[in-house]
């Protein structure tokens, strides 16, 4: 990747996505699951610009939206209806009755109270709602805890036993279809046990519902497979594969899971531009160009992110990169072992496919960085770089109205 040459070309900091990567992500997926029919649905929370989702969709990929935003940005970029999966704790009228009229494949519902609202919205618009449960199995997944989802201590889902009721109630109500099972245990998972574990409870739910003449097609397996972010061991497609098909011998569901990271975290480049070397007493600090507001997860969870200086070499001395926002949290990485650096020199993070862009902010009116598609050898803008126009695009008419008002 000719990061020079793009950094002259779009200026920085600038978000570059490998989609030739993202391609071979997908297919890896895909074919951990051959022997099955699936369906991966992109969760598109990851990264949701139009061009990454049209891009997967064209691969075959559906996605797990948690927002009308999403089912918008979904829809807008060519996925089809029939992929699209509504998840989410906190669906409100309106978002409800939206994904119903659209007619999109399932709503995962994560409690009694969601489920009752939407068989009443769906017997007022005359339908009958399709469906999925997600399940809390209750299973450690042994992440980050801001991105552990599958406890009984998190927001998330219902338990087993309260699934079960929740499927018996569906039966009995002509405006809900139980068409699917749901669990997602977090995200960032490097071990395969929580996986084994959290698909047998599901499957063991898929099995008694069965008994109980309800026919579940979709078995939601969720996302959350981990990357390599320094020197992580992640988990092969395969044996991902393996440990979710080992519990499903005899059944003929579809499988589905929810990928996100898994997809564009390793394919996606935030490149910035160092604008000057300092230090304090003896801690040595890089001032780059971009900043919290660009990739909040150092900041967020303490994330690391491989930061490399872009052709230049050679020993160095640990330094401390950081934005220009007004926060000591504002930090891409720290000790990182850098080179001697210059006004103008580029820095490359890597791994910022995921939960980047897409958590990004105006935080200190900052425009929010450009977007570049790389995919085979050519170079290609998705999202222009904000300006000063947009910043303000919102306030300028109220603030010229209350003007006139005062007047
Ligand atoms: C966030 C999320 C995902 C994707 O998680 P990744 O770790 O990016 O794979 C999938 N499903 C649900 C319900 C989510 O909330």
């Amino acid at each position: 990747m000719d990061f020079t040459k793009l950094a002259s070309k779009y200026q920085t900091p600038l978000y570059i996505y490998d989609f030739d990567y993202i391609r071979a992500q997908f297919n890896s997926i895909k074919e951990a699951f051959r022997a099955r029919k699936s369906l991966i649905c992109y969760a598109l929370k990851a990264n949701s610009n139009l061009s990454v989702l049209k891009h997967l969709a064209a691969l075959g990929a559906g996605c797990d939206c948690v927002s009308v935003g999403e089912i918008k940005r979904a829809l807008f970029a060519g996925v089809a209806k029939y992929k699209i999966i509504f998840s989410g704790v906190g669906k409100d009228d309106g978002e409800i009755e939206f994904a119903l009229k659209k007619d999109i494949l399932m709503l995962n519902i994560e409690s009694e109270a969601e489920l009752k609202r939407v068989e009443k919205i769906a017997e007022n618009l005359k339908i009958t709602a399709r469906i999925s449960v997600r399940v809390n199995p209750n299973v450690d997944a042994k992440t980050h805890p801001y991105i552990s989802t599958g406890l009984k201590k998190n927001k998330f889902g219902v338990d087993i036993d309260t699934a079960k009721k929740l499927y018996i109630y569906c039966k009995n109500s002509p405006f809900l279809e139980p068409v699917g099972i749901h669990c997602h245990i977090g995200s960032q998972i490097l071990d395969i046990a929580p996986y084994r574990d959290a698909t047998s409870v599901t499957a063991d739910l898929l099995k008694s519902l069965k008994a109980l003449d309800i026919d579940i097609k979709f078995f939601d397996v969720g996302g959350g497979l981990g990357i390599c972010y320094k020197d992580e061991i992640t988990i092969e497609p395969y044996d991902f594969a393996q440990a979710v098909l080992a519990n499903l011998a005899g059944t003929d569901v579809t499988i589905v899971c929810e990928l996100g990271r898994f997809l564009v975290g390793n394919g996606g480049y935030l490149l910035t531009k160092v604008l000057y070397e300092k230090y304090n007493g003896a801690k040595r600090f890089i001032i780059v160009d971009a900043a919290m507001n660009d990739l909040i997860r150092p900041s967020l969870y303490d994330a690391y992110h491989e930061i490399e200086a872009v052709n230049k070499s050679g020993g160095g001395i640990l330094a401390d990169v950081v934005g220009p926002v007004c926060e000591s949290g504002d930090f891409l990485g720290k000790d990182v072992m850098l080179p001697s650096l210059e006004n103008g020199d580029l820095l490359v993070v890597k791994s910022a496919g995921a939960y980047g862009f897409s958590m990004s902010s105006n935080y200190n009116s900052r425009e929010r960085a450009a977007e570049v598609a790389v995919e085979n050898g050519k170079d290609r803008l998705i999202r222009k770089r904000e300006s000063f126009e947009d910043l303000i695009n919102l306030e300028r008419e109220c603030l010229e109205g209350a003007n006139e008002e005062n007047r």
